[in-house]
């Protein structure tokens, strides 16, 4: 989604639920997607959690409220693609 995030995750295959046979994600959404559906274990490093958190405020506009400093891995990429829905 943001031209700055380019190379912050590794290059996951898509996982979204579209059935197209070629999926239009970037590569930051494929990983995001990955985490919000438990497809990974790996744990987000400090500044893939700070994309989330930017990801979040641009689309949503909800501030980032402490609570989401705790959120797991999984939950907030959650709360990235419903951000991005927005
Ligand atoms: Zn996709």
């Amino acid at each position: 989604m943001s031209i700055l995030a380019s190379n912050l995750f590794p290059d996951y295959p898509c996982s979204c639920e579209n059935d197209q046979p070629e999926c239009t994600c970037d590569q930051e959404e494929r990983a995001i997607r990955r985490y919000a559906y438990g497809l990974t274990n790996d744990p987000m490093t400090d500044q893939q959690r700070e994309y989330c958190f930017a990801q979040v405020l641009k689309y949503s506009g909800v501030a980032v409220i402490s609570d989401m400093r705790d959120m797991p891995d999984a939950m907030l990429a959650r709360a990235v693609l419903k951000a991005w829905s927005m």
